[in-house]
């Protein structure tokens, strides 16, 4: 089959499945289901031809083994924070709060919750800071602090009806440094409420492992290890939750249903 002929075909199938998302309902169609892995995961902004042709190629022979999932959505957070080389900052604080909604039906993305924050203590940002992050002084300048953007967060899970009882959704993070340790000392520091829906979370890490039977160090090597090509700059906390999205749905093709790896108590 030639490679021109394949483009073709899943530009096809691409759009059939955009059409069927809508109509089908739990049941997935098997064109629907690789149809959202492609759309999400394998039509990267891979400026290599040759190698999205072959990695079009590998999705024909992978059949997905999706599972009814637990949870109606998956939140994807990846905070960014202040920070300086090889010194421990007190408070750190929170400069990027990004959250992908990820439907566990059509595993597309619903919406996204996406703010950086001022910090209050250690206003201006290292070189360190901005060079590992690609958050320059004024992406935050001016911007909310973290108990607006707490409120903002809220107004959006309210809009996305992700507070209704009857909605179940689910936090996903690479690590559990985020939920564990980074918003729970920054809202002691500041004396802030923290969110009940913060009180548990998947860490895909746990989600990988039990997938792969392989402990991953971070989500560059589970990028590598699935085969996904990594999407925007590394430690942009937006990009992150993308990549962090696109090992959770292939680890949802690979048959993995969602679950808290933590909760509070
Ligand atoms: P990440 O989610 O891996 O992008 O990292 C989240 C935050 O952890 C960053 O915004 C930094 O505050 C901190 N961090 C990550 N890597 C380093 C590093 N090599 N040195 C110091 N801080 C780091
Ligand atoms: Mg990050």
């Amino acid at each position: 089959m030639s490679t021109l002929y394949l483009e073709l075909f899943f530009k096809n199938v691409h759009r059939c499945a955009l059409r069927n998302s809508f109509l089908c309902s739990r049941g997935l169609t098997e064109i629907t289901r690789r149809a959202a892995r492609l759309q999400f995961s394998r039509f990267s902004t891979s400026s290599c031809l040759t190698s999205k042709k072959r990695k079009m190629a590998k999705v024909v022979q992978t059949p997905s083994k999706l599972k009814e999932q637990i949870y109606d959505y998956f939140l994807v957070l990846d905070f960014e924070a202040t920070c300086e080389e090889n010194i421990k900052i007190h408070p750190q604080e929170i400069i990027e709060f990004p959250v992908v909604k990820i439907n566990a039906r059509t595993l597309q993305v619903d919406s996204t919750f996406h703010q950086y924050v001022q910090p209050r203590v250690h206003k201006q940002l290292t070189p360190f800071c901005t060079q590992l992050t690609g958050i320059i002084q004024d992406m935050v300048d001016g911007q909310p602090h973290l108990e607006d953007v707490l409120l903002s967060l809220d107004q959006w899970m309210l809009d996305n009806k992700l507070l209704d009882p009857e909605v179940k959704s689910l936090f996903v993070t690479c690590g559990d440094w985020d939920l564990k340790t980074m918003l729970p000392s920054q809202s002691e520091y500041f004396n802030l409420p923290v969110p009940k829906y913060f009180s548990e979370w998947l860490n895909i890490k746990k989600a990988f492992a039990e997938v792969t039977s392989t402990y991953p160090h971070g989500m560059m090597q589970m990028l590598q290890l699935l085969n996904i090509q990594h999407q925007g700059r590394h430690h942009s906390g937006i990009d992150d939750c993308k990549n962090i999205g696109n090992i959770l749905i292939e680890l949802l093709h690979r048959g993995y249903v969602g679950k808290p790896s933590w909760k509070k108590r």
